[in-house]
C-alpha cells in the first residue's frame, strides 16, 4: 500500500490507570492499525502503523480520551514503515524525561455499575468492583510507577478469572491495577449484630435511625437517615457539630432534581468521574419538594442555608447501601459527613476508627482494603454555568496542573485555614488533598502525611519552600522547622490569591491584573488583618491599591464568632452611637458591651483590619439575619441567602473612596450607616442584604474604572467570592465595562487555593 506510514505518538497527560491503553488498543483495532502501545515514565507512548487517513483519525480520537483521563498533549513525529501486522500492549518500560501521575480516585463507572446490578455477572453485588475506568487509585497508591504492587490491593492475591481479565487486552479490566472480584477482593463486614449480610445489617441500622460509620474511599463517613430528624439531631450531638450543614447522598440524579435544583452543568458535575459534592439551591420544604417526606431531607440537614450540598454514590458499597431491586427498602436520601469530631481530619486509619469513631456511631461498615492517605470529598458550586470549586480534594488530587513559566523543584506549604499545600518542578504543579485547618496536633500529622505521599508520587526534592508571610502561621513554621539548609520563601496572602487564579489561567509571567482579593484573614506587611484589598499585581510582586478603611477587630476569634461585635466595632469606627434599637446593640450583652467599648476606647486586644469578611458579617448582625456564627462564613451564607431574589428597591448604598492616599482607603462607613437606616425603617433583611451585595459589586467596578489604564484584566478572588450572588453579579458589570475577569475555576478562591499562588509568586521573584 503506498499510502501506508508509520508515526510515533507520544501522549501526556493523565493517561495511566485510567483505561487509556484499553482505549488505544480498542481504537487502533477499529481502524485497522498496526502497532503497539505502553506506559512510559512521561505517559503512554504508541508506534502505529497504516493508511495515512486512518492514522490521522487515530491521533484525533486520542484528543477524546475516556472519562477519567485527560490529554494534556500528543506529538507526532514520523518513522520508517516497517510493515507489520497486529496491535498489542507492551509493559511498562521506564524512561527519563518526565513524571507520569497517579491518577486520582474515580467513581465508579457506568458499565461497572451495570455489572453490579446483574444477577448473571459475576461481580453481581461485588462491593469493590471497579474496572480500568474507574476506582480507587490516589488513597490506595504508595508509590509510582501506578501498578498493583505499590497500591494497597497488593494485600490480595488475583484469583484465576480475575488474571485471564487482567491478561486479556480485549478485556475491560486489561491492566486494571486494583482489579478483584468476590472470589479475592477486600471483604466487607459490618459490626451490627443480627443475620443477614453486612449490607442488609447496615441498612436496617440505618432504617432504624441508627448512625452508622462507612468506611468509603477517603476515609469513613458517618450515615444516617437524612429524613429522619431525630437521627440527624443525634448526629450534630455526637459530633458537637451546631448549624454547619450536612451533606447528604442520594441514590441518582432524579433523586437529587427531586430536592434541589439541578442545571445542566450541576448534573454534568454531580455525575461525572469526581463525583464531589455539588452546593445546589436548595427546593424548600413549602411546596418546592417534590418527593415523598422518606425522600426529603429533614431541615436541620442544613438549617438557614439557602443551599444543599448534594452527592451521588461514587463507590458500589454507597449504591448497595441504597440496596439494590429485591432488597428490603433501604434509606433514600443519606446525611453523609466525615467520620471525625468536629474539626478533626478525617478518619482513615482501621485501628484509629475503632477508637475515634466509637461513641459517634452505633456500628461501623468496613473493610480489610487499607486506605493509604486520608482524602475528603470534594466540594463545588456552579455559579452562571461555571464551576466554583470551594475544596479540591478527592477526584481532583492529584491532578497536575500546568503552569505558565518553569519554576525550580518546590514545595509550598499553604496557609492555615482549609490548608492545601503544592510541588512543582518545571511547568507543573501538583497540588495535595484538603488537609484541614492547621490548629490542632492531628492536622499536622495530616499535614505530614499528605506532604510525604505527594512528594513520593511526584518525585519531585524540593530545593527551595514557600510559605504565607504570617509570622506565626503554623504552617510557615512547618516550612521552616524542615527546611533545612533550603530557602524558605514568604509570599503576601493576597497576593497569592491573585497570584493562583492568574496561573489556574495560564497567564504569562510579564501580565498584569487589576486583583481583588476579598477574604476573613491574611496577615499584612504592615501588621494589621487585611482582606478587602484591591492589587495591581503580576507573579513578581504587587503595589496595594486600594484597601477598606482598618476598623478594630476586637478579641481576634472572638469577633469572627460573634458578628454583632464587628457590627458595634463598625458602628464604633464610623462615630455612630450603638441605639437600642438596633438588632448586634440587643444581641450583645449589656456587661460585653461596656467591656467592648473600653476595648475600642483604648485599642486593647484589638487588631486593625481591612477584610472583607468581616464587614459582611458586620452586615448580617445589622440586618439582624445573624449575630452568632456556628461556623465559618455563616453569616455572610445567610445574607446571601436572604438576599437571592429580593429586589434592590430604589436606595442604592454606595462605598465612597478616598483617593488623598496612597493606597486609597475604601470607607464602609456611609453604607453601614444607610443600613442601620433600612433596619430603622423595618425595610426587609432580603432587601438590605441585596442591596449590599449590589453595593460590594459596584464598587468593584468602580475601582476597575479608575485603575484601568494599569490593566483590563480583573482577577475576582478569595474566600468571600465563594458567594454566589456577589461572584455573579461583581462578573457580569465587570463585562458589561468590556473588562476581562478571570475567577477560579479549578481551584477554590478560598485559602484552599493559595499554595498554587505562593508556587508561582515565589518562581517568579
Ligand atoms: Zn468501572
Ligand atoms: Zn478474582
Ligand atoms: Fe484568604
Amino acid at each position: 500500500m503506498s499510502d501506508r506510514r508509520r508515526r510515533r505518538l507520544r501522549v501526556r497527560g493523565v493517561v495511566q490507570g485510567v483505561g487509556f491503553r484499553p482505549f488505544v488498543y480498542t481504537t487502533a483495532t477499529e481502524l485497522a492499525l498496526a502497532g503497539e502501545v505502553g506506559n512510559d515514565e512521561a505517559g503512554v507512548l504508541v508506534e502505529i502503523e497504516g493508511a495515512a487517513a486512518a492514522l490521522d483519525e487515530f491521533a484525533d480520537r486520542l484528543r477524546r480520551p475516556p472519562p477519567a483521563a485527560t490529554v494534556d498533549s500528543v506529538e507526532c513525529t514520523d518513522m520508517a514503515v516497517r510493515d507489520i501486522s497486529g496491535f498489542r500492549i507492551v509493559g511498562s518500560t521506564p524512561a527519563g524525561g518526565g513524571r507520569t501521575p497517579v491518577p486520582p480516585d474515580i467513581a465508579l463507572c457506568a458499565a461497572c455499575a451495570l455489572e453490579l446490578r446483574d444477577p448473571g455477572n459475576r461481580r453481581y453485588r461485588h462491593p469493590f468492583i471497579n474496572c480500568t475506568d474507574c476506582g480507587p487509585r490516589f488513597t490506595i497508591t504508595a508509590s509510582l510507577p501506578y501498578d498493583r504492587e505499590r497500591t494497597s490491593m497488593a494485600d490480595f492475591g488475583l484469583c484465576g478469572s480475575c488474571v485471564r481479565e487482567y491478561s486479556d487486552p480485549a478485556d475491560r479490566r486489561f491492566h486494571a491495577q486494583a482489579i478483584c472480584c468476590p472470589g479475592c477482593g477486600p471483604v466487607l463486614a459490618c459490626s451490627e449484630p443480627g443475620t443477614g449480610d453486612p449490607l442488609s445489617r447496615a441498612r436496617a441500622l440505618l432504617r432504624a435511625g441508627g448512625i452508622l460509620a462507612v468506611k468509603g474511599i477517603g476515609g469513613y463517613h458517618l450515615a444516617c437517615d437524612a429524613a429522619d430528624p431525630a437521627a440527624v439531631a443525634e448526629l450534630r450531638r455526637r459530633k458537637r457539630r451546631g448549624d454547619k450543614p450536612f451533606a447528604v447522598m442520594v441514590p441518582d440524579l432524579a433523586a437529587a432534581e427531586h430536592i434541589a435544583r439541578v442545571d445542566a452543568s450541576a448534573a454534568a458535575l454531580l455525575t461525572g468521574p469526581a463525583r464531589p459534592i455539588v452546593l445546589l439551591p436548595r427546593r424548600d420544604s413549602s411546596g418546592g419538594a417534590r418527593a415523598a417526606p422518606d425522600f426529603v431531607p429533614a431541615d436541620s440537614v442544613a438549617p438557614g442555608s439557602p443551599d444543599l450540598g448534594v452527592l451521588l454514590p461514587y463507590t458500589a458499597v454507597h449504591l448497595l447501601l441504597f440496596g439494590l431491586p429485591g432488597d428490603p427498602p433501604g434509606p433514600r436520601v443519606l446525611v453523609m459527613t466525615s467520620g471525625n469530631r468536629g474539626g478533626e481530619p478525617i478518619c482513615y486509619d482501621d485501628e484509629d476508627a475503632s477508637t475515634r469513631l466509637t461513641g459517634l456511631a452505633d456500628a461501623r461498615l468496613s473493610h480489610d482494603r487499607r486506605i493509604l492517605v486520608p482524602c475528603d470529598d470534594s466540594v463545588l458550586r456552579v455559579v452562571d454555568e461555571v464551576e466554583l470549586p470551594v475544596r479540591r480534594s478527592r477526584g481532583y488530587a492529584p491532578v497536575p496542573m500546568a503552569l505558565p513559566m518553569p519554576v525550580p523543584p518546590t514545595l509550598a506549604v499553604g496557609g492555615d485555614v482549609k490548608n492545601t499545600c503544592a510541588f512543582a518542578d518545571g511547568r507543573t504543579a501538583w497540588l495535595s488533598q484538603h488537609i484541614g485547618d492547621m490548629d490542632d496536633l492531628a492536622t499536622l500529622h495530616a499535614f505530614d502525611l499528605a506532604e510525604r505521599h505527594l512528594e513520593r508520587l511526584t518525585r519531585v526534592s524540593p530545593d527551595r519552600l514557600v510559605a504565607d508571610a504570617h509570622p506565626r502561621y503554623r504552617s510557615a513554621g512547618w516550612a521552616r522547622r524542615h527546611a533545612g539548609e533550603r530557602e524558605v520563601r514568604t509570599v503576601q496572602h493576597h497576593h497569592a490569591h491573585i497570584a493562583a487564579v492568574m496561573g489556574e489561567h495560564g497567564l504569562d509571567a510579564a501580565e498584569r491584573v487589576l486583583g481583588f482579593a476579598f477574604d476573613g484573614t491574611g496577615w499584612g506587611p504592615d501588621g494589621a488583618i487585611w482582606g478587602g484589598e484591591v492589587l495591581a499585581a503580576g507573579y513578581p510582586g504587587y503595589r496595594r491599591l486600594a484597601h477598606l478603611k482598618y476598623v478594630p477587630l476586637p478579641g481576634g476569634d472572638v469577633a469572627v464568632r460573634r458578628p454583632y461585635r464587628m457590627a458595634l466595632s463598625h458602628l464604633w469606627a464610623a462615630g455612630f452611637g450603638w441605639p437600642e434599637h438596633l438588632a448586634p446593640v440587643r444581641a450583645c450583652p449589656p456587661d460585653e458591651r461596656g467591656v467592648l467599648e473600653h476595648q475600642l476606647r483604648t485599642g486593647l486586644g484589638c487588631v486593625a483590619t481591612s477584610s472583607m469578611g468581616r464587614l459582611f458579617d458586620a452586615v448580617a448582625s445589622l440586618a439582624d439575619v445573624r449575630h452568632v456564627v456556628d461556623y465559618e462564613a455563616q453569616a455572610a451564607i445567610e445574607l446571601e441567602g436572604s438576599a437571592r431574589g429580593a429586589s434592590l428597591g430604589t436606595v442604592g448604598y454606595r462605598f465612597p473612596v478616598e483617593r488623598g492616599t496612597d493606597p486609597a482607603v475604601i470607607d464602609p462607613a456611609p453604607v453601614i450607616a444607610a443600613v442601620a437606616e433600612d433596619t430603622a425603617r423595618a425595610v426587609d433583611a432580603g432587601v438590605i442584604g441585596a442591596r449590599f451585595h449590589a453595593a460590594v459589586a459596584r464598587l468593584v467596578v468602580e475601582l476597575a474604572l479608575d485603575y484601568a489604564d494599569i490593566a483590563r484584566t480583573v482577577i475576582l478572588s478569595g474566600g468571600v467570592f465563594q458567594n454566589a450572588l456577589l461572584l455573579s453579579t461583581t462578573r457580569t458589570l465587570l463585562r458589561d465595562q468590556g473588562f476581562t475577569v478571570l475567577c477560579p475555576q479549578r481551584l477554590p478562591p478560598n485559602d484552599g487555593g493559595l499554595a498554587l499562588g505562593q508556587v508561582l509568586a515565589a518562581g517568579a521573584g
